[in-house]
């Protein structure tokens, strides 16, 4: 099979088409066809050498649909035929985490696609059925590739982590990436007023077609004022931390007494300095949220099935253009998701 190879940490040039053995699934594992991968910011991280659970040679891709092709032993109720997406991580199914329903949390098997095992970019992947959701019939598959990292990441962050409430003032950094504008839709369909911060002039039209409220352009990182003075200097109830240390500082600055932090990006990988004045004095609750669990993709696959949330895929390519579809995305030149193809090599 040809597929995306990272060979050396580094620059998107590092990503190169090759030919590959053709994978075969294991126990509890179904061989997929690719039809589409979504490209993600954690791909970028993953690739310049930020996670430390990935070893080169290495498939990225957690954002995966096809369909499966053959099926290992142990695999019940899944099929040749069968359409699929990807969760991005594995669980157990049988902790008591998972039996909670914090299945992101599993430490039996935090496998993820793309890390310890091989993900989307190529033709052809193996995956084992526990990180598997179904896809239904109608939905093309490049939203269906990425709706659980886009969406489904949404949904665990404004609903299952942040407890979003009708009525609500909802700030969004980064919000013109994939998971931002399913965010922005998502809190606006919850009741809630949705502010949303880009770094560009070009992202603002997407972001008002999301439902934004109000949106926020700063590439200087000094939109705490202007988050103020939109809430009557009240400042905001929820914020969804998106972009993570670069804007952490300004976003605690933004919240209203009481407000909930969601913490879901940290683009940069980087730290920050906290002043723990600001969150005692304010009550802040800051929170993390991190991947989605199936219950989650079902909700977001049916959200967007019955059209109440619209899937920004912005851009769909040839596998041999993930260099480049990598570039574009560090150099912020893309609002919502590209998505590669894998049966359309170049
Ligand atoms: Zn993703
Ligand atoms: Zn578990």
């Amino acid at each position: 099979m040809r597929a995306v190879v990272l060979r050396e940490f580094g620059a998107a040039s590092n990503l190169r088409l090759e030919n590959m053995p053709d994978p075969r699934p294991g126990r509890g594992e179904v061989l997929i066809k690719v039809h589409a991968c979504g490209v993600c910011y954690h791909d970028v991280i993953n690739r310049r050498g930020n996670l430390p659970r990935t070893h080169v040679p290495a498939i990225l891709g957690h954002e995966a649909a096809g369909e499966i092709v053959e099926v290992g032993p142990d695999t019940p109720g899944w099929k040749v035929g069968d359409r699929v997406a990807t969760l991005q991580r594995l669980s157990c199914g049988e902790c008591a985490l998972c039996k909670s329903g914090r299945n992101s949390l599993c430490k039996k098997d935090n496998r993820f696609f793309g890390e310890e095992i091989s993900g989307g970019y190529a033709e052809y992947m193996t995956a084992p059925v526990m990180g598997l959701g179904r896809v239904p019939a109608n939905l093309p598959w490049p939203v269906a590739a990425t709706v659980c990292c886009t969406l489904g990441t949404a949904v665990h962050t404004l609903r299952t982590r942040g407890k979003i409430r009708a009525g609500e003032t909802v700030l969004i950094t980064g919000a013109s990436g994939g998971v931002g504008l399913a965010a922005v839709q998502l809190a606006k369909a919850d009741g809630a007023r949705v502010l949303a911060v880009t770094s560009g002039e070009a992202k603002v039209q997407a972001l008002r077609e999301a439902g934004a409220d109000e949106v926020i352009v700063s590439r200087g990182l000094d939109f705490a004022s202007a988050a103020k003075k939109l809430t009557g200097g009240e400042g905001v109830n929820v914020a969804i931390e998106i972009v993570g240390s670069v804007t952490f500082p300004q976003t605690l600055k933004a919240m209203a007494p009481g407000g909930r932090v969601v913490v879901v990006g940290n683009l940069e990988t980087g730290t920050v300095d906290l002043n723990p004045g600001l969150v005692i004095v304010k009550e802040l609750e800051i929170i993390g949220a991190f991947a989605t669990t199936r219950e989650e993709l079902d909700e977001s696959l049916r959200l967007v099935a019955e059209g109440k949330i619209r899937p920004f895929v912005s851009d769909a390519v040839a596998l041999s253009e993930a260099g480049k579809a990598h570039f574009r995305l560090e150099n912020r030149e893309i609002a919502g998701r590209v998505v590669l193809l894998p049966q359309e090599i170049q």
